[in-house]
């Protein structure tokens, strides 16, 4: 892990949302909310800077935020029965919340790192091919897509050197 805990919304997507407010303002529509639900321009992706809730069914529960406009899966393993049932719910209460400053140990998305889908690459040649790289590729091609031009999503814990 290096120091740094979770991606910074880019410049660009920044100017997206500046716009997209100017935009409204002009068009005085006195019905936009303080908080903007899941805009629709300017991202790529809809859960962009999301506050979003993770339920499971043995009861564990979290809000996770999405630090980028990237991609969230909607399941993943749970943290309390290590079951992969924890899921994206509520979709409704999903908030926008680009300048979000996570709480201390809340899980947030991050863009994976190169250094992560090599890791994640050689995990997997080692469960799946018992640490045999397959014909035909590398474990470079192979971390390549993992990695997805920077664009797969990985969890962080907030602040948990600097809670230690
Ligand atoms: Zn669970």
């Amino acid at each position: 892990m290096n120091g740094k805990r979770y991606g910074q919304p880019s410049p660009s997507a920044r100017e997206g949302r500046r716009a997209a407010a100017r935009e409204a303002e002009k068009h005085g529509s006195k019905s936009t909310p303080a908080v903007a639900l899941r805009p629709s321009v300017g991202y790529q992706h809809a859960e962009a800077f999301c506050l979003m809730w993770y339920a499971c069914e043995c009861g564990h529960r979290e809000r996770i935020w999405n630090s980028r406009d990237g991609v969230t899966p909607l399941g993943f393993v749970c943290p309390s029965c290590k079951e992969p049932k924890l899921r994206h719910v509520n979709w409704a209460l999903d908030q926008y919340a680009p300048d979000h400053v996570p709480a201390i140990g809340q899980r947030v998305w991050i863009n994976l790192t190169r250094d992560r889908a090599m890791e994640i690459a050689s995990r997997t040649v080692d469960q799946v091919a018992k640490g045999k790289v397959p014909v035909g590729t590398d474990l470079q091609r192979i971390a390549d897509a993992v990695f997805n031009e920077g664009m797969a999503p990985d969890l962080v814990v907030y602040g948990y050197v600097e809670a230690s």
